[in-house]
């Protein structure tokens, strides 16, 4: 098995690495990556990027991110790719912690002035632009920076355990962490991802999931580019495009998140039905429902996994058929230990509820500059804490049922948010349901339900505790309903059940 990314894809493979949607579309082989990334190093080595600089990305899914970040791990730098979206203060926060020595933007990002080239500039560090001008992929130096008259050679050898990646966590429950990643974490989860979904060189995916978070990285690209196959990359995710390039491209698999299924499913594809071999779902609970509608208008078999940053990504996933796919499951172990550990780190009996904990060669050793939460993130027996509550069944398959920090306690009975948004989303009316927890006097802490109502449809907060009341215990009915128009969601559209209770409880003043 390949163990950096220096030797994770064929070099030489006249084969399609790279399609590029557009009039006429980018096609790039195996071969003609391997020459652009090559050339690409020389251009970081004669910049002054040497094994760790820090090289923020801060463009869009694209040919030329893909180029500036495989070169950038062969020149044994550390990648760090951010929202090109985000605002000064965010690039700020990024460039500082990382101390990065150079900061990629998107063509024209100088002559605007644009947030991540101040942001930058406040840190001192080199600004270029990278675009790609038909033949090449060119780097455009604005400002040297620190770099200035730092420029060097090119880097032969890259190191399984030097640190190719750094990406921080979504900041779901509390100021997003920075979480290194080494070639020999991203190519494990690589590993298991091909072997999971047996991915081949015949395979082909559309890309939707941004290049800045670890599920369009790993599942979404570099797996892909491991098993030799090629990899779709629209500028980002367009609903009204989606079947047209998958149509157009010959694809035949994607990975998302349930937001974007359920987008695609009230666009779905038009007939005849293109043949997908399967779905992948990851990075938020799929409620069954969904799975149950994808799985027939697609008529494909649903897959989800369970993934996070520190973990470079996938942990479980449901097998392909004929292997059992379980709705409301997230799968099982896939080249990783997954245990059920109570707060001592002992395992608890199989079927109870305690957190989950993993251990593998794709786990981060540890948080940047946070010996704190590296201190409580790892048992004694190097089992790292997910912070998710779950179980296991008979079969070892995996039910997340919430976030140990987002649980309900109602006067010391754990309610599990996830359980609740799934017996809502049952119901006809509601398109989308999220629960979470509401401060109260007597109680310490309350249900609250925000709801988003399919279009046209009526529904009072009455008929909806009716109907959770035939189906969970009274002491976890909601307090209060809060019917919106709109569910608060991250970039990568995850939802952060804080920040929902917030924005509701501010809809209410
Ligand atoms: P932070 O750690 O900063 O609070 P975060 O945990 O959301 O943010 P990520 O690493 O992006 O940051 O997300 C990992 C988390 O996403 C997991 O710990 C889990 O809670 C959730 N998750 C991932 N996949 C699934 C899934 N299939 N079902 C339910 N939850 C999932
Ligand atoms: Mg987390």
């Amino acid at each position: 098995m390949a163990t950096t990314l220096f030797n994770s894809f064929s070099k030489d493979s006249q084969s399609t690495a790279i399609i590029v949607p557009g009039n006429p579309a980018l096609t790039i082989s195996y071969q003609n990556l391997s020459a652009d990334v090559k050339s690409f190093q020389q251009k970081l080595a004669n910049l002054g990027v040497k094994p760790e600089s820090a090289v923020s990305i801060a463009l869009p899914n694209s040919y030329e991110f893909i180029v500036a970040f495989i070169a950038a791990s062969w020149q044994r730098a550390i990648a760090a790719p951010l929202n090109p979206a985000y605002k000064q203060s965010e690039f700020e926060f990024y460039i500082d912690d990382l101390s990065s020595a150079l900061t990629l933007v998107p063509k024209g990002s100088f002559a605007q002035d644009g947030a991540a080239v101040r942001a930058a500039r406040k840190y001192n560090a080199a600004i270029a632009e990278c675009y790609y001008d038909g033949n090449n992929v060119v780097l455009d130096v604005k400002e040297e920076g620190k770099l200035k008259g730092k420029g060097g050679q090119t880097i032969e050898h890259v190191r399984p355990d030097d640190v190719a990646l750094v990406l921080h966590t979504s900041g779901t429950t509390g100021r997003p962490k920075a979480v290194p990643l080494t070639h020999r974490n991203l190519t494990r989860t690589m590993k298991n991802i091909q072997v999971t979904y047996k991915l081949t060189s015949e395979d082909r995916t559309l890309l939707v999931m941004p290049l800045f978070h670890v599920h369009g990285l790993l599942a979404g690209f570099l797996a892909p580019l491991a098993s030799g196959g090629s990899v779709i990359v629209p500028l980002k995710f367009s609903a009204s495009e989606f079947w047209s390039n998958f149509i157009e491209h010959k694809a035949n698999w994607y990975t998302a998140v349930p937001t974007i299924h359920q987008i695609l499913l009230r666009n779905p594809p038009p007939n005849p039905k293109p043949n997908i071999r399967f779905i992948r779902s990851c990075s938020s609970p799929l409620s069954p429902k969904t799975f149950h509608e994808l799985e027939k208008a697609f008529n494909a078999p649903v897959l989800e996994a369970y993934a996070m940053t520190e973990a470079a990504h996938q942990m479980t996933s449901n097998p392909l058929p004929p292997g059992k796919r379980m709705p409301g499951s997230v799968g099982i172990g896939q080249g990783v230990e997954i245990k059920i550990l109570d707060q001592e780190g002992n395992e608890v009996p199989q079927g109870s509820e305690a957190e989950i904990c993993i251990r593998g060669e794709n786990v981060t050793k540890g948080y940047l500059n946070n010996p704190e939460a590296n201190k409580s993130s790892f048992t004694k027996g190097g089992f790292f804490r997910t912070g998710d509550q779950g179980k296991k069944d008979k079969d070892d398959y995996v039910i997340i049922t919430g976030r140990i920090k987002e649980l309900i306690n109602k006067g010391g009975e754990k309610i599990s948010p996830i359980e609740l948004d799934n017996v809502i989303a049952q119901m006809p009316q509601v398109s989308e349901a999220v629960s979470f927890a509401l401060a109260d006097e007597m109680y310490g802490q309350d249900v609250g339900v925000a709801v988003v109502l399919k279009d046209g449809q009526r529904l009072s907060a009455d008929e909806l505790k009716k109907w959770m009341a035939d189906r969970v215990a009274k002491f976890k009915l909601p307090k209060k309903v809060f019917f919106t128009d709109v569910m608060p969601k991250t970039a990568t559209g995850k939802v952060q059940r804080r920040l929902v209770a917030e924005a509701m409880l501010k809809q209410e003043q």
